[in-house]
């Protein structure tokens, strides 16, 4: 049919994660046509609840709601009477780099070199000129046991957070984003509980590569592997690591500015391990284990899934740098490396785990990173200039388009509504 004797105005919306899906049913309600193109053979994204222990789903991207009040994601928690676990920091036992839990010299030691991190990083966003987080706070390693426990604070408190190692983040903008007060919570039944309900009422096409955008005619052409869809306008959910790749061809290009955010807002990295035991070997009593590893960033923390879900279950986290690297490990590799901080923790006699699920979310072709993070040489406007719609066919959403929730499932959901918004729902 011509666009012109269409009533609805057609949207294609590409990616079918939080932000797509968020995207793509504020728009069918406010009556447009919308059809959902991803990758996949699954939809979801980075929000990806794994079954392959039919006895316990685990989410192998995004797990906690972060910030449960005034967070969009628990309103439609509650609509769906997800059930949610709330994990506490006030639940953590921390491991010395020789295994032993720390003493209370150890422990007021390392809270005074977060304290010194804080101070330090307070002054660098003073300078007029901007550094890195880890260039800001170096001179806080003045022995070998504060360099091990400031490597332990840049790993837990910056780069697990932010996904970028420290020597990117930007000790201007790295914590330039708001967040929501409450608890952190989780979902029993995985995260896939959300990105399943926003999926059910929606044509959704998977295992279509979107592979070039040609947005200079009034139609929009988007084409896959293996079709050509003309619509009238796309929103694209594409994750800034997709971006960064030019796996996916703007017809014309980009304008450079939008190609310079897309330069420079970083990709980070986190990667989860979860093993299974055939018994714990460990408590109940806490959510997260730490350890001081003596090399940067290395199994530092880990959750328990004990207490979480009274399973044998260890989930151990590696981001930036050391997240990086794993990935090109063997599982047995990976494996290994675990079970060497572990024994360090819980002796030598502990067994090997039955079984294991390891990420690789920087290989993962869809996805290219874990989130996005504000690098050295970022300004928090850059995002701003991602997002910005272009000849009022071309949108942009996803958790990279938000200034204020950037790296965050809600971030990637609001950023969805945004997106509707501007291509003209509600
Ligand atoms: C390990 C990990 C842990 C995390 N933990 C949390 C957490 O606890 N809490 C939290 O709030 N956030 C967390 N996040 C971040 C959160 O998962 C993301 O911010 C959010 O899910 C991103 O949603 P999105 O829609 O922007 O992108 P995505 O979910 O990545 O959606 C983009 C979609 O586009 C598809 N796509 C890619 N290329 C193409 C193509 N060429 N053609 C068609 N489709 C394509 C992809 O397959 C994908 O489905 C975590 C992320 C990771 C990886």
């Amino acid at each position: 049919m011509e666009a012109s004797l269409r009533n609805k105005r057609r949207t294609i919306v590409i990616g079918a994660g939080l932000a797509g899906l968020a995207a793509a049913n504020s728009l069918q309600d406010a009556g447009h046509e919308v059809i959902v193109l991803e990758a996949r053979d699954r939809i979801g994204g980075r929000i990806w609840t794994s079954t392959k222990w039919s006895d316990v789903p685990l989410d192998l991207g995004a797990s906690w709601i972060h910030g449960i009040q005034g967070n969009p994601l628990t309103v439609l928690a509650n609509n769906l009477k997800a059930t949610r676990v709330a994990t506490s920091y006030n639940r953590t036992i921390t491991y010395s780099a020789n295994g032993t839990q720390l003493t209370d010299a150890e422990a007021s030691l390392l809270n005074r070199i977060r304290e010194d991190v804080s101070i330090a990083l307070q002054q660098a966003q003073h300078q007029e000129a901007d550094q890195s987080v880890r260039a800001a706070v170096q001179k806080l390693a003045t022995s070998t046991e504060t360099a091990q426990l400031l490597n332990f604070v840049l790993s837990s408190d910056f780069e697990h957070e932010y996904g970028g190692s420290a020597v990117d983040l930007s000790a201007h903008w790295y914590d330039d984003d708001d967040t929501f007060a409450g608890d952190d919570v989780l979902f029993t039944q995985g995260f896939s509980v959300i990105t399943d309900y926003l999926a059910q009422n929606i044509t959704i096409k998977t295992s279509q590569v979107v592979k070039e955008i040609h947005w200079q005619d009034l139609e929009v052409s988007v084409i896959s592997q293996d079709n050509r869809y003309i619509t009238d306008s796309v929103v694209v959910t594409l994750p800034l690591g997709v971006l960064k790749s030019n796996a996916v061809v703007f017809v014309p290009a980009l304008p450079t500015e939008k190609q310079n955010a897309i330069a420079k807002i970083g990709m980070g990295v986190l990667n989860k391990c979860y093993l299974r035991f055939e018994e714990a070997f460990w408590s109940a009593d806490n959510d997260w284990i730490e350890y001081i590893s003596p090399t940067h960033g290395e199994w530092i923390e880990w959750i328990n899934f004990l207490r979480i879900a009274q399973k044998p279950i260890l989930l151990g986290f590696n981001a930036a740098e050391f997240g990086r690297e794993i990935e090109d490990y063997t599982d047995n590799q990976v494996v290994e490396r675990a079970m060497h901080v572990l024994r360090a923790i819980f002796g030598s006699h502990i067994p090997d785990p039955l079984d294991y699920q390891i990420t690789r979310w920087m290989h993962d072709p869809f996805a290219r990173g874990a989130f996005s993070f504000n690098a050295l040489g970022t300004t928090p406007a850059l995002r701003d200039v991602l997002a910005q719609p272009l000849a009022n066919r071309l949108f942009f959403a996803g958790e990279a388009t938000s200034r204020a929730y950037f790296g965050t499932a809600h971030g990637a959901y609001l950023s969805g509504l945004r997106a509707a918004k501007e291509v003209g729902a509600g």
